[in-house]
């Protein structure tokens, strides 16, 4: 019996020892294609020579020097070379492990700044239904996802949500994409008028949703009506690109679709394309400006922050997608992906919604299409939909609760970015057949504590 408290203590796992481009093999020989990344982690596959040398090498050098008393050159040369690849108001950096850390890090940064300009009574913290930001106690307090919240809500500091951008559930027939945004954008403006205008601290949102809702990409407009309300009031936008972002959907990060530039933001999985954890908070130069004007430095910091191996990973992960010209990969393919999905489940009667950006996409299940209705949460259609997806050898990323934390489910992919269309189209294909499967075997009674 493992010794490991496993995700799920029942879920027998297969054993994966080795990786090479988007595949991943398990110890009894079977490959699967990796058309989630893990969770939208490996972005450029498995076993990058590259990334392997440049682990090598800083090992070699040095494997790890603590930031209250060294800075090493891996981790400059890393904040030069994201600095120099965001639009003009990204200016700085401040490295953590994950996605989580760079969240409370986020909140934390955005707090410490209003304190910094005599600005303490700031205090509030607005986010989304429908979304995930980690799962410490201070990002999931600021998550939307009621069922991964439930359990500790009594330990979860105070935050405020308002409604996703979800077109497919949310926006009203009568209603323009355009009007549709600037309904659910003014939710914030009304959230932040009844907490009181001095009293916000900051918005939080994925841009394009990941895990909770299946790749939900903002309506056109929406994000720009956000950065003015914020802007009126004084409230700093901080985008949680954890998942979304380094590229996923085609630019280096996802708001450079929508015209607008955060105050802070979290980028982590794919920065490091899971050859070491690493996350990253960028944020501007008034951030920095409250701090080195103010009390000289942000009281935060861990232990391996700023990791040499770590930065060494990112460097060189960055350095691939750059070299192989990967986003413009990520534009194709994503193109292309996109439309073999549609062609695959355009007239499925339970595929509702084919949605996403770049290589970031997602299909949402539906017991009926005409009406939207859900499937029964108890039949657990996304971990059967899972299951038959590894029996045919692909990892996707199914997800349940997609409509309130409860009902409603959906298939996320977030293929590596060094994907071929011959790939896709297996990917698609095998997508399929294991849905089809899982829901033939629908109804059937099914041990879901195994499907986890
Ligand atoms: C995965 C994720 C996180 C949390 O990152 P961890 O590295 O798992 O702590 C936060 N935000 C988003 C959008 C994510 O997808």
């Amino acid at each position: 019996m493992s010794k490991i408290l496993h995700r799920s203590i029942y879920a027998k796992l297969p054993i994966a020892v080795g990786g090479r481009g988007i595949e991943l093999f398990d110890a009894d020989g079977k490959a699967y294609i990796d058309a989630s990344g893990g969770a939208a982690v490996s972005c450029i596959g498995h076993g990058h020579p590259d990334v392997l040398a440049a682990l090598h090498a800083q090992l070699d050098k040095l494997a790890y020097a603590h930031t209250g008393f060294f800075t090493t050159e891996v981790a400059e040369r890393l904040a030069d070379r994201l600095v120099a690849d965001s639009p003009d108001g990204i200016d700085y950096v401040y490295f953590v492990s994950g996605g989580s850390e760079a969240i409370e890090a986020a909140l934390k940064m955005a707090r410490q700044y209003f304190v910094e300009r005599g600005e303490s009574r700031r205090r509030h913290v607005i986010a989304r239904r429908q979304s995930y930001h980690g799962n410490t106690l201070g990002a999931l307090a600021v998550g939307g996802n009621e069922w991964r919240r439930a359990k500790f809500k009594p330990l979860l500091i105070e935050t405020h949500h308002i409604a996703p951008c979800y077109a497919y559930r949310d926006r009203s027939d009568a209603e323009s994409e355009l009007e549709y945004g600037d309904r659910v954008a003014y939710e914030l403006e009304a959230k932040i008028l009844e907490l009181g205008p001095h009293g916000v601290i900051a918005f939080v949102a994925e841009t394009v949703v990941g895990a909770t809702a299946g790749a939900v990409p903002p309506v056109k407009g929406y994000f720009r009506k956000v950065r003015e309300i914020c802007d009126r009031y004084g409230v700093l936008l901080i985008l949680d690109e954890v998942m979304c972002g380094m590229g996923r959907t085609g630019t280096l990060h996802a708001f450079e679709q929508e015209g607008i530039v955060p105050d802070i933001m979290s980028v982590a999985k794919g920065l490091g394309g899971g050859y070491q954890p690493i996350g990253a908070v960028l944020f501007g130069r008034h951030i920095y400006n409250a701090f080195s004007s103010g009390s000289g430095f942000f009281q935060h910091g861990h232990t391996y922050m700023g990791h040499p191996m770590a930065a060494a990973a990112a460097l060189a992960v960055q350095n691939v997608i750059r070299e192989e010209r990967l986003l413009d990969n990520v534009m194709r393919m994503g193109e292309l992906l996109n439309r073999r999905l549609r062609e695959r489940f355009d007239s499925h009667n339970h595929v509702g919604d084919v949605r996403g950006r770049g290589l970031f996409r997602a299909i949402e299940i539906v017991a009926e299409r005409s009406n939207k209705a859900p499937f029964d949460p108890a039949q657990k259609l996304n971990a059967v939909v899972k299951r038959e997806a590894l029996a045919r050898g692909l990892m996707v990323y199914p997800m349940g609760g997609t409509i309130d934390g409860a009902r409603g489910d959906h298939v996320l992919l977030a293929p590596p970015f060094t994907v071929n269309a011959g790939q896709v189209d297996t990917i698609v294909e095998r997508l399929g057949d294991a849905l089809d499967a899982a829901l033939s075997k629908s109804g059937s009674p099914i041990n879901v504590d195994l499907l986890q």
